[in-house]
């Protein structure tokens, strides 16, 4: 059984690393597994190792939206040293995982280091027997194939769930556009949606996770928003006891991230400071000071979804197209679960009475066309 739903305290590794300068990266990544233990303890010679790392779009490494190839080259590195057999896979939100691979520098680690990248198009269905609402779920069917999972997310701002983190990374595991179709399920109900993510997490239970938090994003997130430097490399087993430890890094009540607080309210992972035990860097010493969150981080997320569409449309920040930005590709208009997009003569267009502010759209934009606009009556309450 994993160690996060054990009684005992989860172990959460604190490393500094101040840029992503290979071998400094490998030094800081490999002292993060050892605190944990070594990484002999988490692979066994011949094991078939999956790395999970966010491949949500194509963009360069310096723009903060995804995994950095210097982390997921230094786990290659370990886990090959560890007698596994290493692969990399994902389904980003927008452009084939070939694609996507390029831009962002993981295929030529694929390349250099013989790895195979497998993209996660193939989806079976797949019993979820410790889930607490979802008992089933279609997932890549490369997770049959692993004996071993590392997730390997990137710490970054999401307009929907305040933060996107170590739980969340999972949510690649979906294959493709029904992403879309859970979003959709989860309309404006965040609390749902994260109580989806937690199921899907129980379900794919990562052996290890190591979050690239070296240069991570701010403001805006998941997909336009601002690197951030912070210098810093998490790792444990504990999703949701890792996850508490970067809210209390960057000074973050962690009742504010609905996947924490729904873990609280379930009893999944560790969610109090009290339940961890922290190694390596001193956490005041690892603390980041003014970090700026989404736009969204407003009260609009907190009112019932029964409230009027006036409501909704005064209280809750919304998505907005910045024309001049806007290259018309319809990678919006074909990602919004609700299919409240639509191009009128020649411009995007939103319905916001059926949009569900589940901000796909500004996720996945390629050109950071859509943004974020808040709701009269939250900026003057
Ligand atoms: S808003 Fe962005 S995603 Fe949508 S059509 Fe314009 S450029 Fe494409
Ligand atoms: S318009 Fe954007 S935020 Fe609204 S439902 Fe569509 S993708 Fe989601």
């Amino acid at each position: 059984m994993n160690s996060m739903v054990a009684s005992c305290k989860s172990k959460v590794a604190i490393v500094k690393c101040e840029d992503y300068q290979e071998e400094k990266v490998y030094e800081a990544v490999r002292e993060s597994v050892d605190l944990l233990g070594g990484i002999g303890g988490f692979i066994r010679d011949g094991d078939r190792v999956l790395l999970k790392p966010n491949l949500l779009s194509g963009k360069t490494p310096e723009k903060a939206v995804t995994t950095h190839p210097s982390i997921v080259s230094a786990v290659v590195r370990l886990v090959k040293e560890a007698g596994g057999i290493p692969c990399i896979g994902d389904s980003p939100g927008v452009g084939g995982l070939k694609r996507v691979a390029e831009k962002t520098g993981i295929k030529e680690v694929s390349d250099i280091m013989g790895v195979k990248l497998i993209e996660f198009d193939e989806a079976v269905d797949v019993e979820n027997k410790r889930g607490h609402i979802f008992k089933r779920f279609e997932v890549a069917k490369a997770f049959l194939g692993a004996d071993v999972i590392i997730n390997l997310p990137k710490l970054k701002t999401h307009s929907q769930m305040l933060l996107t983190l170590c739980v969340k990374n999972n949510f690649g595991f979906v294959v493709g556009n029904r992403k879309a179709k859970w979003h959709l399920k989860a309309g404006i109900d965040v609390n749902f949606f994260a109580q989806m993510l937690l199921d899907l997490y129980l379900l794919i239970q990562p052996q290890l996770t190591i979050m690239d938090g070296i240069v991570g994003m701010e403001g805006d997130g998941p997909g336009n928003g601002d690197p951030r430097k912070m210098g810093l490399i998490f790792a444990g087993i504990d999703c949701v006891a890792i996850d508490t430890v970067i809210c209390q890094t960057l000074g973050i009540p962690s009742d504010d991230v609905y996947i924490i607080r729904a873990a609280r309210q379930k009893g999944i992972g560790k969610t109090e400071l009290k339940e961890i035990e922290l190694l390596g860097e001193d956490l005041e010493k690892a603390k980041i000071r003014d970090f700026k969150l989404p736009k969204t981080h407003d009260i609009g997320f907190h009112i019932p979804r029964v409230l009027s569409n006036f409501i909704k449309n005064t209280v809750t920040s919304k998505p907005s197209i910045d024309h001049t930005k806007c290259r018309s590709c319809q990678v919006c208009v074909d990602s919004c679960p609700s299919q409240t997009m639509k191009t009128i003569n020649g411009k995007i267009n939103i319905d916001y009475k059926t949009c569900i502010r589940c901000f796909c759209c500004q996720e996945l934009c390629p050109e950071g066309a859509v943004g974020i606009k808040r709701g009269w009556l939250s900026d003057i309450l």
